[in-house]
């Protein structure tokens, strides 16, 4: 590298001087470079309302534009992070509190959305969001069957390698990119292109799968082809009690044995999730239990299919009740409650933003087996209730793949200083436990600030070694993402 110039990369460092800040200016249109004393507050603000700030905003609108961004900010040793729509809970795609870092937002990189009906692919703009390739893919009578209650980017998607509601049967994101654009935060700005979108390469190893899932610290992806699916014809949408928690398992391995890969969304939300979406529903989010105290555990189960309706299947919602009806009577399931679809799943995806309107919270994004599940909510309920007696813990997930959003929630009453001593020690104690019952820290939003320092406790050093040698090699001088990869 030589030696650095007046400011370094990365934290901590110093904001580019005027005139560097000018230069990147004249790289763009008019409009498309952002610096303080504008307004900022939308690309420094996560979806939990936590807040950095930046030195600058670039909007490139295509890859051309976004190496002029990536060479200027090589040229100036200007640290960045790159900001799809701004949905990751885990503060990797918002700029650190120092002031010195800039936010390369790939709002405006729209420009390409082809689709091939006959290979069923897409060539995306890396900003283009999720709800308009499904509205374009839907003519087609395709979907890319990533469901979530955000509207993501497909760059943003890709970085955090997105899981969503329906894993269970179409996996993440990875499992659907058959190629990348990617520009390196090199000298060069080196562009990979790794998009020829087959769905068999094995020329060596898959480089384009590095990318995905990394968070945004090792390029910027400008493009991704991606496979995706046929759209279902037909489903059923039930919300099932079951007797206990343990008895999720029972009912999952039961609806698996009789349906196979119509199950399509085994999902939990625990009493309270379902307390808090009844304190902040909106008017169109039908309430099904009426005025009772909703059940300790529910979870929503879809069966779908995108055979042609009456082809092969007796009806859906019939063959759900029966299914339901004999887990009721082997004793796994206590109540059930039918209804449209769109119904059932708004429901479902009002948890995150409900359970965010009620107060100062940490919250995990964990994942372990399905026969370790049961044991993981037990114990870091319990955990949680040791460490903070005065907090409430709610959860709810993607529980058909071992995942399980555990939000704390700490009352407004109490100080702040206390408050973060507790924050602290759950947020370890958490993390600890999910490693010792074999799971993850991160289950599908990727790595930030947030969870990066329960990964390096519990990454071996040999693995840690190999992940700071591509971070080294993609990005020499450490400009890129919110993470610093210590040794
Ligand atoms: C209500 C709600 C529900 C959610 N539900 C789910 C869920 O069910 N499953 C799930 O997995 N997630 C969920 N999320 C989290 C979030 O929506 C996903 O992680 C999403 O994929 C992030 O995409 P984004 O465009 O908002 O990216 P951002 O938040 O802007 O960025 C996310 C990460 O990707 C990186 N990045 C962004 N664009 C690029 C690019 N072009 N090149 C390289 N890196 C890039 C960023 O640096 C950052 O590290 C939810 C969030 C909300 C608010």
């Amino acid at each position: 590298v030589g030696s650095l110039p007046a400011y370094t990369p990365g934290r901590p460092g110093a904001t580019p001087p005027p005139t560097a800040l000018g230069e990147l200016t004249g790289q763009l249109s008019p409009g498309q470079v952002l610096v303080p004393p504008e307004d900022l507050a939308r690309y420094e603000t996560d979806v939990l309302g936590r807040r950095g700030s930046a030195a600058w905003v670039a909007r490139p609108r295509d890859t051309a534009e976004v190496r002029r961004v990536v060479q200027w900010a090589y040229r100036h040793r200007a640290s960045f992070v790159v900001q799809g729509a701004n949905t990751g809970p885990v503060r990797a795609g918002i700029p650190d509190a120092s002031g010195h870092q800039g936010v390369l937002s790939t709002e405006l990189c729209r420009g390409t959305l082809v689709i091939d009906a006959v290979d069923r692919t897409v060539t995306v703009s890396a900003g283009i969001d999720l709800a308009t390739l499904n509205e374009a893919l839907a003519e087609h009578h395709l979907t890319l069957p990533i469901d979530l209650g955000a509207n993501p980017t497909i760059g943003g998607m890709v970085g955090a390698n997105t899981g969503g509601a329906r894993l269970i049967r179409h996996g993440d994101v990875r499992r659907h990119v058959l190629g990348l654009e990617v520009v390196l935060p090199d000298e060069a700005a080196t562009v990979l292109p790794l998009q020829r979108g087959l769905r068999k390469d094995n020329r060596g190893p898959d480089v384009k799968q590095l990318f995905v899932g990394s968070s945004g610290t090792l390029g910027v992806v400008t493009m991704a082809v991606l496979s995706v699916d046929l759209l279902p014809r037909q489903s059923a949408v039930a919300l099932v009690e079951p007797v206990t928690d343990s008895a999720m398992v029972e009912l999952l391995t039961l609806l698996e044995h009789r349906h196979g890969e119509q199950v399509t969304a085994f999902e939990m939300l625990s009493r309270g999730a379902l307390e808090a979406i009844a304190r902040h529903r909106t008017p169109d989010v039908r309430w099904p239990f009426g005025s009772e105290l909703p059940p300790d555990v529910i979870l929503l189960v879809e069966l779908s299919s995108s055979d042609a309706a009456g082809s092969i299947h007796r009806d859906f919602v019939d063959s759900l009740t029966e299914t339901i009806e004999v887990a009721r009577q082997a004793g796994h399931v206590a109540n059930a409650w039918f209804g449209p679809p769109q119904q059932l799943w708004a429901l479902r995806h009002m948890a995150i933003n409900a359970i965010m309107g009620e107060g100062a919270l940490v919250a995990f994004d964990l994942s372990t087996t399905r026969s370790a599940l049961v044991d993981l909510r037990r114990q870091a309920r319990d955990l949680v209730a040791h460490l903070a007696p005065g907090t409430r813990c709610i959860d709810f997930g993607h529980v058909g793949d071992g995942g399980l959003h555990l939000v704390v929630i700490w009352p407004d009453a109490g100080k702040a200083a206390d408050r973060e001593v507790e924050q602290r020690a759950v947020h370890d104690a958490v993390y600890d436990l999910v490693e010792s019952l074999g799971g993850t820290s991160s289950a599908e939003h990727g790595i930030g600030p947030e969870n990066i320092d329960a990964l390096r406790r519990h990454t071996p050093q040999g693995l840690w070694n190999l992940q700071r040698a591509c971070k080294a090699m993609c990005d020499p001088l450490d400009l890129l993402g919110s993470l610093t990869f210590g040794p």
